[in-house]
């Protein structure tokens, strides 16, 4: 596709773990000790494979036998979809979310996160029944109770699934407004809304009275594109629905004259390099990843696991096969954890906090 480079002739596995001067730790070991923030993660793809199969035996949810991991094999974004909606299936009450938040916080923190904003897209399970109420509630238990164990910050963000269309959006943006206007449980925890799912198949732009009433209520915006839909797309979800964020955005390359507005404007892109070569099939390898391009043209872009129980790469992992796809150093790493801070959606005081945090800690690691 034009959006990948021409084939990477680099050494495009994980970083060496060969050890080194400075802390005594290899790139990869650092890299997994250094605070990160993480800003695209689905957490029904971060459902651990035992946990999968023990809710699937909880509910009598049925599952093809052998491992769970076996699921996890597509060859398009579609085929990819279509296990990931089998895979939240087992998610069947308000104490499996809850299971689901906590393990995850955990899991994240495993890797060095410390602070995350996490997309959750209920649509299917409220077409099977569940409440939002439940959901959010369940889900918030879960993060707050694996926050106050690891000490990390982790919010929540509400996906729409475009698969069900605009007006299913509108449905679930005017029901979550209405559990934050009545206090409800846990909906404190959602600070964005944005939509992910099918792409090729559905006009962005039918989702906008969703996205005009989420802006009216205060709510944070980001969205889905460009994984596989050309760089056009991405700017009709920036500039037609308003989207502060764009998340993948890997086709953006294609267009420099996108590139260059969202680099005037600071439109932050979260990006998934590894899951856009294994997931989207977008790109041939990590080494033909457009990010260090995108970098490069002034694009604020960021590094995130996407689907990290799936693919089998969390973010630290996902940190080192980066610096040895692109031959990044320290630094350059380094640099690229503090734009997650500056893309995230803290406060100006709570942005400061983290990139000092982070600073101090890159100093004491540097390998
Ligand atoms: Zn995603």
């Amino acid at each position: 596709m034009r959006h990948c480079s021409p084939p990477c002739t680099a050494d495009c596995g994980p970083a060496s773990l060969a050890p080194v001067t400075g802390s005594g730790l290899s790139l990869a070991e650092a890299l997994r000790a250094l605070p990160k923030v993480e800003l695209h993660c689905h957490l029904e793809g971060a459902l651990r494979p035992q946990t999968v199969a023990g809710l699937a035996r909880k509910n009598g949810v049925p599952l093809p036998p052998g491992d769970v991991r076996d699921l996890y094999r597509w060859e398009s974004l579609d085929e990819f979809l279509r296990v990931f909606w089998l895979i939240q299936s087992v998610l069947g009450d308000q104490s499996d979310w809850e299971r689901l938040g906590y393990e995850s916080v955990l899991d994240g923190a495993a890797t060095g996160r410390v602070y995350a904003e996490v997309f959750v897209s209920p649509m299917r399970h409220l077409a099977a029944g569940q409440t939002l109420a439940s959901v959010i509630e369940g889900l918030s238990a879960g993060l707050a109770a694996g926050d106050a164990e690891t000490g990390a910050t982790t919010r929540l963000i509400v996906n729409m699934d475009r698969s069900y269309g605009g007006e299913a959006g509108l449905q679930l943006m005017t029901e979550l407004i209405g559990l934050r206007r009545a206090n409800a449980a846990g909906a404190d925890r959602v600070i964005g809304i944005g939509m992910d799912s099918a792409e090729l198949t559905v006009d962005p732009l039918s989702f906008a009275p969703a996205y005009r009433e989420a802006a009216a209520a205060g709510l944070r915006r980001c969205g889905h594109q460009g994984q596989v839909a050309p760089a056009a797309s991405i700017g009709v979800v920036a500039v037609g629905l308003g989207a502060e964020r764009i998340d993948h955005g890997v086709s953006l390359i294609d267009d420099p004259d996108l590139v260059a507005f969202f680099a005037g404007r600071g439109i932050p892109l979260t990006m998934c390099p590894t899951s856009n070569v294994v997931i989207a099939r977008a790109c041939g390898s990590v080494g033909r990843h457009p990010l260090p391009r995108l970098r490069d043209a002034g694009v604020l872009v960021t590094l995130n696991s996407d689907d990290p129980a799936m693919t089998g790469v969390d973010l630290a992992a996902e940190y080192a096969t980066c610096a040895a796809a692109w031959n990044w150093s320290w630094d350059q790493m380094v640099d690229l954890a503090l734009d997650g801070v500056a893309a995230s959606w803290l406060d100006d005081d709570g942005k400061r906090a983290l990139s000092a945090r982070i600073a101090a800690e890159a100093a004491r690691l540097a390998p």
